[in-house]
Protein backbone atom coordinates (compact mmCIF):
# COMPACT_ATOMS: atom_id res chain seq x y z
CA UNK A 1 0.00 0.00 0.00
CA UNK A 2 2.29 2.52 0.77
CA UNK A 3 4.77 1.44 -2.31
CA UNK A 4 1.49 1.98 -4.22
CA UNK A 5 0.74 5.58 -2.73
CA UNK A 6 4.58 6.48 -3.10
CA UNK A 7 4.71 5.72 -6.75
CA UNK A 8 1.23 6.60 -7.71
CA UNK A 9 0.52 8.38 -10.43
CA UNK A 10 -0.78 11.61 -9.13
CA UNK A 11 -0.69 15.46 -9.10
CA UNK A 12 1.84 15.74 -6.14
CA UNK A 13 4.39 13.12 -7.81
CA UNK A 14 3.96 14.51 -11.47
CA UNK A 15 5.04 18.62 -9.98
CA UNK A 16 7.39 16.46 -7.94
CA UNK A 17 8.46 14.72 -11.17
CA UNK A 18 8.59 17.60 -13.08
CA UNK A 19 10.37 19.87 -10.93
CA UNK A 20 13.00 17.70 -9.70
CA UNK A 21 13.75 17.38 -13.43
CA UNK A 22 13.78 20.53 -14.59
CA UNK A 23 16.06 21.21 -11.19
CA UNK A 24 18.74 18.61 -12.06
CA UNK A 25 18.34 19.57 -15.67
CA UNK A 26 19.30 23.01 -14.84
CA UNK A 27 22.33 22.10 -12.15
CA UNK A 28 23.74 19.19 -14.10
CA UNK A 29 23.65 22.06 -17.40
CA UNK A 30 25.38 24.75 -15.42
CA UNK A 31 27.81 22.56 -13.75
CA UNK A 32 28.93 20.65 -17.54
CA UNK A 33 28.77 24.65 -19.20
CA UNK A 34 31.05 25.57 -16.23
CA UNK A 35 33.56 22.47 -16.65
CA UNK A 36 33.27 22.84 -20.40
CA UNK A 37 34.19 25.99 -20.66
CA UNK A 38 37.31 26.07 -17.58
CA UNK A 39 38.41 22.89 -18.84
CA UNK A 40 38.98 24.61 -22.40
CA UNK A 41 40.46 28.07 -20.70
CA UNK A 42 43.10 25.48 -19.11
CA UNK A 43 43.73 23.67 -21.69
CA UNK A 44 44.81 26.88 -23.99
CA UNK A 45 46.86 28.48 -20.63
CA UNK A 46 48.82 25.22 -20.30
CA UNK A 47 49.22 25.07 -24.45
CA UNK A 48 50.00 28.57 -24.41
CA UNK A 49 52.36 28.69 -21.04
CA UNK A 50 54.35 25.63 -22.98
CA UNK A 51 54.85 27.08 -25.65
CA UNK A 52 56.15 30.10 -24.03
CA UNK A 53 58.64 27.98 -21.86
CA UNK A 54 59.85 25.77 -25.06
CA UNK A 55 60.72 29.12 -26.74
CA UNK A 56 62.32 30.27 -23.75
CA UNK A 57 64.56 27.44 -23.66
CA UNK A 58 65.07 26.99 -27.48
CA UNK A 59 66.39 30.94 -26.73
CA UNK A 60 68.46 29.63 -23.64
CA UNK A 61 69.90 26.59 -25.55
CA UNK A 62 70.72 28.47 -28.48
CA UNK A 63 72.43 31.43 -26.63
CA UNK A 64 74.82 28.41 -24.66
CA UNK A 65 75.21 26.98 -29.05
CA UNK A 66 76.55 30.44 -30.26
CA UNK A 67 78.81 31.27 -27.01
CA UNK A 68 80.39 28.09 -27.20
CA UNK A 69 80.90 28.11 -30.88
CA UNK A 70 82.44 32.11 -30.34
CA UNK A 71 84.65 30.37 -27.51
CA UNK A 72 85.67 27.61 -30.02
CA UNK A 73 86.58 29.94 -32.48
CA UNK A 74 88.57 32.40 -30.76
CA UNK A 75 90.51 29.24 -29.25
CA UNK A 76 90.86 28.32 -32.90
CA UNK A 77 92.41 31.22 -33.63
CA UNK A 78 94.41 31.30 -30.54
CA UNK A 79 96.12 27.46 -31.79
CA UNK A 80 96.36 29.05 -35.55
CA UNK A 81 99.96 29.73 -35.02
CA UNK A 82 100.92 26.98 -32.10
CA UNK A 83 99.64 23.97 -33.06
CA UNK A 84 102.72 22.06 -33.14
CA UNK A 85 103.27 23.03 -29.78
CA UNK A 86 101.71 20.29 -27.20
CA UNK A 87 101.71 22.38 -24.68
CA UNK A 88 100.20 25.24 -26.10
CA UNK A 89 97.46 22.56 -27.23
CA UNK A 90 97.25 21.15 -23.93
CA UNK A 91 96.75 24.75 -22.51
CA UNK A 92 93.90 25.01 -24.76
CA UNK A 93 92.00 21.87 -23.69
CA UNK A 94 92.42 22.60 -20.36
CA UNK A 95 91.73 26.14 -19.90
CA UNK A 96 88.78 25.61 -22.04
CA UNK A 97 87.56 22.91 -19.92
CA UNK A 98 87.78 24.35 -16.99
CA UNK A 99 87.29 27.95 -17.80
CA UNK A 100 83.57 27.37 -19.32
CA UNK A 101 82.57 23.77 -17.80
CA UNK A 102 80.00 24.39 -20.71
CA UNK A 103 81.99 20.89 -22.57
CA UNK A 104 81.98 17.18 -21.15
CA UNK A 105 85.09 17.06 -23.07
CA UNK A 106 87.51 18.77 -25.48
CA UNK A 107 89.83 17.44 -28.21
CA UNK A 108 92.06 19.00 -30.81
CA UNK A 109 91.64 16.57 -34.37
CA UNK A 110 94.39 17.07 -36.93
CA UNK A 111 92.97 16.79 -40.95
CA UNK A 112 93.50 13.16 -41.17
CA UNK A 113 90.58 12.78 -37.76
CA UNK A 114 93.14 11.49 -35.20
CA UNK A 115 93.14 12.83 -31.58
CA UNK A 116 95.78 15.37 -31.19
CA UNK A 117 95.02 16.35 -27.69
CA UNK A 118 92.10 15.16 -25.46
CA UNK A 119 90.77 16.45 -22.42
CA UNK A 120 90.14 15.90 -19.47
CA UNK A 121 93.48 13.18 -20.46
CA UNK A 122 92.04 10.46 -18.30
CA UNK A 123 90.12 9.40 -21.56
CA UNK A 124 92.44 6.99 -23.44
CA UNK A 125 91.48 7.62 -26.93
CA UNK A 126 94.90 9.99 -27.80
CA UNK A 127 95.85 9.10 -30.67
CA UNK A 128 93.05 7.26 -32.22
CA UNK A 129 91.83 8.06 -35.32
CA UNK A 130 88.22 8.73 -35.87
CA UNK A 131 86.15 7.26 -38.54
CA UNK A 132 82.65 8.17 -38.23
CA UNK A 133 80.79 10.40 -40.46
CA UNK A 134 80.11 13.58 -38.34
CA UNK A 135 83.94 13.53 -38.18
CA UNK A 136 84.47 13.24 -42.08
CA UNK A 137 81.99 16.05 -42.33
CA UNK A 138 83.58 18.31 -40.50
CA UNK A 139 86.73 17.46 -41.70
CA UNK A 140 84.78 17.87 -45.20
CA UNK A 141 83.51 21.17 -44.65
CA UNK A 142 85.92 22.92 -42.75
CA UNK A 143 83.47 25.14 -40.79
CA UNK A 144 82.15 25.45 -37.41
CA UNK A 145 79.44 22.53 -37.36
CA UNK A 146 77.52 21.00 -34.19
CA UNK A 147 77.18 17.30 -35.50
CA UNK A 148 74.92 14.82 -34.99
CA UNK A 149 75.13 12.32 -32.07
CA UNK A 150 77.21 9.60 -32.04
CA UNK A 151 78.96 7.33 -30.15
CA UNK A 152 82.81 8.01 -29.62
CA UNK A 153 85.61 5.99 -29.68
CA UNK A 154 85.59 6.23 -25.21
CA UNK A 155 81.78 4.96 -25.36
CA UNK A 156 79.93 8.14 -25.10
CA UNK A 157 77.14 9.10 -26.91
CA UNK A 158 77.76 12.54 -27.37
CA UNK A 159 77.38 15.63 -29.91
CA UNK A 160 80.09 17.78 -30.91
CA UNK A 161 80.81 21.41 -31.41
CA UNK A 162 83.76 21.95 -33.54
CA UNK A 163 85.38 24.81 -34.84
CA UNK A 164 87.90 24.40 -37.62
CA UNK A 165 91.77 25.56 -37.08
CA UNK A 166 93.70 27.34 -40.00
CA UNK A 167 97.44 28.49 -40.19
CA UNK A 168 98.19 31.92 -40.40
CA UNK A 169 99.10 30.97 -43.96
CA UNK A 170 95.28 29.84 -44.83
CA UNK A 171 96.11 26.12 -44.57
CA UNK A 172 93.44 23.48 -43.20
CA UNK A 173 94.60 22.04 -39.82
CA UNK A 174 91.68 20.36 -38.20
CA UNK A 175 89.73 21.20 -35.72
CA UNK A 176 88.49 22.34 -32.00
CA UNK A 177 85.83 20.46 -31.05
CA UNK A 178 83.93 20.52 -27.26
CA UNK A 179 81.57 17.76 -26.48
CA UNK A 180 78.25 17.06 -24.45
CA UNK A 181 77.97 13.74 -23.80
CA UNK A 182 74.12 13.11 -23.92
CA UNK A 183 73.66 10.82 -21.35
CA UNK A 184 75.43 12.17 -18.83
CA UNK A 185 75.16 15.42 -16.92
CA UNK A 186 76.22 18.03 -19.20
CA UNK A 187 75.29 22.00 -19.86
CA UNK A 188 71.85 20.67 -21.50
CA UNK A 189 70.64 18.84 -18.99
CA UNK A 190 71.56 21.46 -16.48
CA UNK A 191 69.48 23.88 -18.56
CA UNK A 192 66.73 21.87 -19.28
CA UNK A 193 66.54 19.39 -16.56
CA UNK A 194 65.29 21.37 -13.24
CA UNK A 195 61.96 21.73 -15.10
CA UNK A 196 60.57 17.85 -14.45
CA UNK A 197 57.67 18.14 -12.43
CA UNK A 198 56.18 15.71 -10.37
CA UNK A 199 52.74 15.88 -11.90
CA UNK A 200 54.47 14.06 -15.62
CA UNK A 201 55.49 17.36 -16.91
CA UNK A 202 58.63 17.31 -18.90
CA UNK A 203 60.97 19.04 -21.58
CA UNK A 204 63.11 17.13 -24.21
CA UNK A 205 64.95 18.05 -27.02
CA UNK A 206 65.11 16.25 -30.73
CA UNK A 207 67.87 16.72 -33.47
CA UNK A 208 67.09 17.35 -37.29
CA UNK A 209 66.64 13.22 -37.38
CA UNK A 210 64.39 12.88 -34.72
CA UNK A 211 66.54 12.01 -32.36
CA UNK A 212 66.08 12.54 -28.55
CA UNK A 213 69.32 14.48 -27.47
CA UNK A 214 67.96 15.64 -24.42
CA UNK A 215 65.39 13.47 -22.07
CA UNK A 216 64.55 13.50 -18.68
CA UNK A 217 64.68 9.70 -18.92
CA UNK A 218 68.14 9.29 -19.79
CA UNK A 219 67.91 5.76 -21.30
CA UNK A 220 65.52 7.28 -24.27
CA UNK A 221 68.65 9.51 -25.10
CA UNK A 222 69.43 8.35 -28.21
CA UNK A 223 66.11 7.12 -29.31
CA UNK A 224 64.46 8.02 -32.29
CA UNK A 225 60.95 9.12 -32.17
CA UNK A 226 59.17 9.04 -36.01
CA UNK A 227 55.41 8.97 -34.95
CA UNK A 228 55.15 12.35 -33.06
CA UNK A 229 53.51 15.31 -35.39
CA UNK A 230 54.90 18.40 -32.36
CA UNK A 231 58.38 16.56 -33.28
CA UNK A 232 57.79 16.43 -37.07
CA UNK A 233 56.30 20.48 -36.48
CA UNK A 234 59.51 21.02 -34.70
CA UNK A 235 62.08 19.57 -36.62
CA UNK A 236 60.58 21.27 -39.88
CA UNK A 237 61.42 24.99 -37.97
CA UNK A 238 57.87 25.68 -37.18
CA UNK A 239 56.68 26.82 -33.41
CA UNK A 240 53.42 26.50 -31.60
CA UNK A 241 51.41 24.43 -29.38
CA UNK A 242 49.49 21.17 -29.78
CA UNK A 243 47.35 18.65 -28.07
CA UNK A 244 49.38 14.91 -29.03
CA UNK A 245 49.14 11.57 -27.91
CA UNK A 246 52.95 10.68 -27.18
CA UNK A 247 55.11 7.92 -28.24
CA UNK A 248 53.35 5.89 -24.49
CA UNK A 249 50.36 6.63 -25.48
CA UNK A 250 50.09 9.90 -23.04
CA UNK A 251 47.36 12.47 -23.97
CA UNK A 252 49.97 15.45 -23.71
CA UNK A 253 49.49 19.50 -24.18
CA UNK A 254 52.61 20.43 -25.97
CA UNK A 255 54.31 23.25 -27.00
CA UNK A 256 57.54 24.00 -29.31
CA UNK A 257 60.42 25.63 -30.21
CA UNK A 258 63.21 25.34 -33.03
CA UNK A 259 66.67 25.69 -32.04
CA UNK A 260 68.10 26.81 -35.91
CA UNK A 261 72.00 27.33 -34.62
CA UNK A 262 71.51 23.65 -34.06
CA UNK A 263 68.80 22.56 -36.27
CA UNK A 264 66.95 20.97 -33.07
CA UNK A 265 63.97 21.52 -31.74
CA UNK A 266 62.46 22.00 -27.64
CA UNK A 267 59.35 20.35 -26.41
CA UNK A 268 57.60 21.14 -23.11
CA UNK A 269 54.74 18.89 -22.32
CA UNK A 270 52.05 18.57 -19.53
CA UNK A 271 49.52 15.39 -19.60
CA UNK A 272 45.85 16.77 -20.07
CA UNK A 273 45.44 14.68 -17.23
CA UNK A 274 47.09 16.49 -14.79
CA UNK A 275 46.63 19.77 -15.91
CA UNK A 276 42.53 18.82 -15.02
CA UNK A 277 43.18 17.72 -11.76
CA UNK A 278 42.57 20.87 -10.09
CA UNK A 279 39.68 21.46 -12.38
CA UNK A 280 38.26 18.01 -11.05
CA UNK A 281 39.07 19.09 -7.63
CA UNK A 282 37.27 22.42 -7.84
CA UNK A 283 34.25 20.69 -9.61
CA UNK A 284 33.64 18.59 -6.32
CA UNK A 285 34.39 21.85 -4.34
CA UNK A 286 31.66 23.23 -6.10
CA UNK A 287 29.22 20.41 -6.32
CA UNK A 288 30.14 20.15 -2.12
CA UNK A 289 29.04 24.22 -1.69
CA UNK A 290 26.00 23.73 -3.91
CA UNK A 291 24.39 20.49 -1.99
CA UNK A 292 22.76 22.09 0.81
CA UNK A 293 21.41 24.63 -1.40
CA UNK A 294 20.02 21.70 -3.71
CA UNK A 295 18.65 20.26 -0.23
CA UNK A 296 16.97 23.18 0.69
CA UNK A 297 15.63 23.44 -2.81
CA UNK A 298 14.47 19.65 -2.90
CA UNK A 299 12.81 20.05 0.50
CA UNK A 300 11.17 23.33 -0.96
CA UNK A 301 10.11 21.30 -3.87
CA UNK A 302 8.82 18.84 -2.09
CA UNK A 303 6.43 21.17 0.32
CA UNK A 304 5.43 22.90 -2.67
CA UNK A 305 3.85 20.25 -4.30
CA UNK A 306 2.38 19.13 -1.82
CA UNK A 307 0.75 22.83 -1.20
CA UNK A 308 -0.58 22.89 -4.55
CA UNK A 309 -2.01 19.02 -4.72
CA UNK A 310 -3.33 19.18 -0.92
CA UNK A 311 -6.31 21.05 -2.34
CA UNK A 312 -6.71 18.78 -5.54
CA UNK A 313 -6.55 15.56 -3.57
CA UNK A 314 -8.62 16.33 -1.49
CA UNK A 315 -11.36 17.04 -3.40
CA UNK A 316 -10.63 13.90 -5.80
CA UNK A 317 -11.16 12.39 -2.39
CA UNK A 318 -14.27 13.89 -1.34
CA UNK A 319 -15.24 13.19 -5.28
CA UNK A 320 -14.98 9.47 -4.77
CA UNK A 321 -17.68 9.70 -1.41
CA UNK A 322 -20.19 12.05 -2.38
CA UNK A 323 -22.85 10.19 -1.30
CA UNK A 324 -21.06 10.31 2.52
CA UNK A 325 -23.17 12.39 4.95
CA UNK A 326 -19.75 14.55 5.58
CA UNK A 327 -19.08 15.06 2.15
CA UNK A 328 -20.13 19.13 2.17
CA UNK A 329 -18.37 19.55 5.54
CA UNK A 330 -15.70 18.01 3.73
CA UNK A 331 -15.45 19.89 0.34
CA UNK A 332 -16.09 23.05 2.87
CA UNK A 333 -12.99 22.24 4.96
CA UNK A 334 -10.73 22.26 1.69
CA UNK A 335 -8.03 25.16 1.68
CA UNK A 336 -8.32 26.07 -1.94
CA UNK A 337 -6.00 29.13 -2.14
CA UNK A 338 -5.44 29.20 -5.74
CA UNK A 339 -7.68 29.75 -8.70
CA UNK A 340 -8.10 26.54 -9.82
CA UNK A 341 -9.08 24.62 -6.56
CA UNK A 342 -11.31 27.12 -5.47
CA UNK A 343 -13.51 27.00 -8.19
CA UNK A 344 -13.61 23.14 -8.63
CA UNK A 345 -14.12 23.67 -4.78
CA UNK A 346 -17.46 25.77 -5.85
CA UNK A 347 -18.54 23.88 -8.73
CA UNK A 348 -18.45 20.77 -6.08
CA UNK A 349 -20.09 22.56 -3.75
CA UNK A 350 -22.95 23.54 -5.77
CA UNK A 351 -22.71 19.63 -7.96
CA UNK A 352 -22.77 18.05 -4.07
CA UNK A 353 -25.75 20.61 -3.05
CA UNK A 354 -28.05 19.61 -5.72
CA UNK A 355 -27.12 15.95 -5.92
CA UNK A 356 -28.10 16.34 -1.61
CA UNK A 357 -31.27 18.24 -2.35
CA UNK A 358 -32.42 15.36 -5.09
CA UNK A 359 -31.33 12.56 -3.16
CA UNK A 360 -33.51 14.41 -0.62
CA UNK A 361 -36.34 15.02 -3.19
CA UNK A 362 -35.83 11.28 -4.11
CA UNK A 363 -35.84 10.08 -0.18
CA UNK A 364 -38.72 12.15 0.44
CA UNK A 365 -40.82 10.28 -2.39
CA UNK A 366 -39.94 7.15 -1.73
CA UNK A 367 -41.13 7.59 1.72
CA UNK A 368 -44.56 9.32 1.08
CA UNK A 369 -47.62 7.43 -0.67
CA UNK A 370 -48.11 8.59 -4.32
CA UNK A 371 -52.34 8.73 -4.14
CA UNK A 372 -52.99 10.12 -0.68
CA UNK A 373 -49.36 12.37 -0.05
CA UNK A 374 -49.22 10.53 3.41
CA UNK A 375 -46.24 8.35 4.91
CA UNK A 376 -46.16 4.95 3.69
CA UNK A 377 -44.93 1.70 5.04
CA UNK A 378 -41.18 2.53 4.74
CA UNK A 379 -41.65 6.03 6.77
CA UNK A 380 -43.59 3.86 9.10
CA UNK A 381 -40.45 1.56 9.73
CA UNK A 382 -38.58 4.47 10.46
CA UNK A 383 -40.80 6.30 12.67
CA UNK A 384 -41.14 3.49 14.54
CA UNK A 385 -37.40 2.47 14.60
CA UNK A 386 -36.63 6.80 15.88
CA UNK A 387 -38.48 6.20 18.73
CA UNK A 388 -37.30 2.98 19.82
CA UNK A 389 -34.07 3.94 19.62
CA UNK A 390 -34.98 7.45 21.59
CA UNK A 391 -37.64 5.29 24.11
CA UNK A 392 -40.03 7.62 23.02
CA UNK A 393 -43.33 5.96 24.14
CA UNK A 394 -45.91 6.16 21.69
CA UNK A 395 -49.72 4.96 20.80
CA UNK A 396 -50.75 3.28 17.66
CA UNK A 397 -54.09 3.41 15.94
CA UNK A 398 -54.85 1.10 13.06
CA UNK A 399 -57.70 2.98 11.21
CA UNK A 400 -59.88 0.75 8.56
CA UNK A 401 -62.53 2.28 6.35
CA UNK A 402 -65.29 -0.17 6.56
CA UNK A 403 -67.08 -1.65 3.60
CA UNK A 404 -64.93 0.37 1.78
CA UNK A 405 -65.42 -2.44 -1.32
CA UNK A 406 -68.72 -1.95 -1.38
CA UNK A 407 -67.97 2.29 -2.04
CA UNK A 408 -65.35 1.12 -5.31
CA UNK A 409 -68.39 -1.32 -6.03
CA UNK A 410 -71.09 1.53 -6.08
CA UNK A 411 -69.11 4.53 -7.44
CA UNK A 412 -66.14 3.31 -9.06
CA UNK A 413 -62.31 3.08 -8.42
CA UNK A 414 -62.08 6.54 -9.13
CA UNK A 415 -64.81 7.76 -6.89
CA UNK A 416 -63.04 5.48 -4.04
CA UNK A 417 -59.31 7.11 -4.61
CA UNK A 418 -61.25 10.73 -3.87
CA UNK A 419 -62.79 9.38 -0.70
CA UNK A 420 -59.27 8.18 0.62
CA UNK A 421 -57.38 11.17 -0.40
CA UNK A 422 -60.14 13.39 1.50
CA UNK A 423 -60.23 11.31 4.42
CA UNK A 424 -56.33 11.33 4.56
CA UNK A 425 -56.35 15.27 4.24
CA UNK A 426 -59.19 14.70 7.37
CA UNK A 427 -56.68 13.28 9.60
CA UNK A 428 -54.23 15.32 9.11
CA UNK A 429 -56.00 17.87 10.23
CA UNK A 430 -56.89 16.10 13.05
CA UNK A 431 -53.39 15.33 14.49
CA UNK A 432 -50.48 17.31 15.67
CA UNK A 433 -47.38 17.58 13.41
CA UNK A 434 -44.99 15.40 15.55
CA UNK A 435 -48.09 12.29 14.84
CA UNK A 436 -47.13 10.14 12.06
CA UNK A 437 -50.20 9.33 9.90
CA UNK A 438 -49.47 6.21 7.36
CA UNK A 439 -51.25 4.49 4.60
CA UNK A 440 -50.19 1.26 5.36
CA UNK A 441 -52.15 -0.15 2.35
CA UNK A 442 -55.48 0.01 0.28
CA UNK A 443 -58.24 1.20 2.91
CA UNK A 444 -55.72 1.07 5.93
CA UNK A 445 -54.04 3.66 7.84
CA UNK A 446 -51.78 3.65 10.64
CA UNK A 447 -51.34 6.73 13.05
CA UNK A 448 -48.42 6.92 15.46
CA UNK A 449 -48.91 9.74 18.23
CA UNK A 450 -45.27 9.66 19.98
CA UNK A 451 -45.83 11.11 23.62
CA UNK A 452 -49.34 10.24 23.92
CA UNK A 453 -51.45 7.51 26.17
CA UNK A 454 -53.17 5.04 25.10
CA UNK A 455 -56.14 7.17 27.53
CA UNK A 456 -55.27 10.53 25.18
CA UNK A 457 -55.22 8.67 21.75
CA UNK A 458 -58.62 7.02 22.84
CA UNK A 459 -60.16 10.32 22.83
CA UNK A 460 -58.32 11.31 19.28
CA UNK A 461 -59.29 8.15 17.84
CA UNK A 462 -62.78 9.07 18.76
CA UNK A 463 -62.63 12.57 18.01
CA UNK A 464 -61.60 10.75 14.21
CA UNK A 465 -64.20 8.61 14.13
CA UNK A 466 -67.25 11.13 14.96
CA UNK A 467 -65.52 14.15 12.53
CA UNK A 468 -66.04 11.35 9.74
CA UNK A 469 -69.08 9.57 10.51
CA UNK A 470 -71.10 13.15 11.24
CA UNK A 471 -69.31 14.88 7.92
CA UNK A 472 -69.49 12.43 5.25
CA UNK A 473 -67.67 13.06 2.56
CA UNK A 474 -69.16 13.82 -0.95
CA UNK A 475 -70.45 11.72 -3.02
CA UNK A 476 -70.98 9.43 0.10
CA UNK A 477 -74.19 10.31 2.50
CA UNK A 478 -71.86 8.97 5.19
CA UNK A 479 -68.51 7.46 5.61
CA UNK A 480 -67.51 4.87 8.87
CA UNK A 481 -64.39 4.05 10.07
CA UNK A 482 -63.04 1.58 12.44
CA UNK A 483 -59.97 2.19 14.48
CA UNK A 484 -57.46 -0.53 17.09
CA UNK A 485 -55.60 0.94 19.49
CA UNK A 486 -52.39 -0.12 21.16
CA UNK A 487 -49.52 1.38 22.84
CA UNK A 488 -45.90 1.12 23.27
CA UNK A 489 -43.77 -0.22 25.41
CA UNK A 490 -46.25 -0.50 28.06
CA UNK A 491 -47.78 -3.43 25.83
CA UNK A 492 -45.00 -5.36 24.52
CA UNK A 493 -41.24 -4.55 24.59
CA UNK A 494 -41.27 -4.73 20.62
CA UNK A 495 -43.21 -2.70 18.62
CA UNK A 496 -43.71 -4.04 15.99
CA UNK A 497 -45.74 -6.60 18.39
CA UNK A 498 -47.57 -3.67 19.60
CA UNK A 499 -48.81 -2.92 15.88
CA UNK A 500 -50.11 -6.52 15.40
CA UNK A 501 -52.12 -5.61 18.70
CA UNK A 502 -53.52 -2.43 17.34
CA UNK A 503 -54.40 -4.31 14.21
CA UNK A 504 -55.88 -7.00 16.35
CA UNK A 505 -57.66 -4.39 18.08
CA UNK A 506 -59.26 -3.13 14.74
CA UNK A 507 -60.11 -6.81 13.87
CA UNK A 508 -62.38 -6.44 17.09
CA UNK A 509 -63.88 -3.10 16.04
CA UNK A 510 -65.21 -4.83 13.01
CA UNK A 511 -66.44 -7.68 14.46
CA UNK A 512 -68.30 -5.90 17.00
CA UNK A 513 -70.18 -4.08 14.65
CA UNK A 514 -67.71 -1.29 13.51
CA UNK A 515 -68.39 2.27 12.84
CA UNK A 516 -66.07 2.05 16.54
CA UNK A 517 -62.57 2.52 18.15
CA UNK A 518 -61.55 -0.62 20.45
CA UNK A 519 -58.12 -0.82 22.55
CA UNK A 520 -55.90 -3.67 23.11
CA UNK A 521 -56.59 -5.71 26.30
CA UNK A 522 -53.22 -6.76 27.53
CA UNK A 523 -53.98 -10.74 28.93
P1 LIG B 1 -64.41 -4.15 5.95
O1 LIG B 1 -65.49 -3.29 6.58
O2 LIG B 1 -64.40 -5.51 6.51
O3 LIG B 1 -63.07 -3.54 6.05
O4 LIG B 1 -64.82 -4.32 4.46
P2 LIG B 1 -64.05 -3.71 3.24
O5 LIG B 1 -64.87 -3.86 2.05
O6 LIG B 1 -63.65 -2.32 3.54
O7 LIG B 1 -62.78 -4.61 3.18
P3 LIG B 1 -62.15 -5.51 2.05
O8 LIG B 1 -60.78 -5.92 2.55
O9 LIG B 1 -63.06 -6.61 1.72
O10 LIG B 1 -62.04 -4.61 0.83
C1 LIG B 1 -61.15 -3.56 0.69
C2 LIG B 1 -61.26 -2.97 -0.62
O11 LIG B 1 -60.52 -1.77 -0.80
C3 LIG B 1 -60.86 -3.90 -1.72
C4 LIG B 1 -60.15 -3.04 -2.73
O12 LIG B 1 -60.71 -3.04 -3.99
C5 LIG B 1 -60.26 -1.64 -2.16
N1 LIG B 1 -59.08 -0.88 -2.39
C6 LIG B 1 -57.84 -1.19 -1.92
N2 LIG B 1 -56.97 -0.22 -2.30
C7 LIG B 1 -57.68 0.71 -3.04
C8 LIG B 1 -57.35 1.93 -3.68
O13 LIG B 1 -56.25 2.36 -3.69
N3 LIG B 1 -58.35 2.61 -4.31
C9 LIG B 1 -59.59 2.17 -4.36
N4 LIG B 1 -60.50 2.88 -4.98
N5 LIG B 1 -59.92 1.00 -3.77
C10 LIG B 1 -59.02 0.29 -3.09
MG1 LIG C 1 -62.22 -1.89 5.07
MG1 LIG D 1 -59.23 -3.42 4.88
Amino acid sequence: MFVRNLFRLDLKHLILLLAFSTAALTLVNGLFASYQVQRQLLIEQALSSNHAYASKLADVTTHFLLNAQQTLAYNARMLSSKLDSPEARHEVTERLMRQSGSFSSVAIIDPSGRILNISPDTLPVLGEQLTDSSTALALDEQRPMISDPFISPAGNLLVLISHPIFSPAGEYQGYLAGSLYLKERNILSNILGKHFYEDGSYIYVVDQKKRLIYHPKRERVGEQVLVNPVIDAVVAGEQGMSRVINSKGVDMLAGYAPIPAAGWGVVAQRPVKATLTTLNQQMWRVISNTLPVVLVTLILILWLSRLIASPLRKLAESAQSLDHEDTLKRIHSVRSWYFESDSLKQAMLTGVNLVHRQLGRLQDAAARDPLTGLGNRRSLESAIALHHSRNTPFSVLAVDVDHFKAINDTYGHDVGDQVLKALAERMSNCFRKDDLICRAGGEEFIIILPGSSLDSAWVLAERLRQEVETNAIAPLDQLHISIGLAEWPLQADDPYEVLKYADKALYRAKQNGRNRCELHQSE
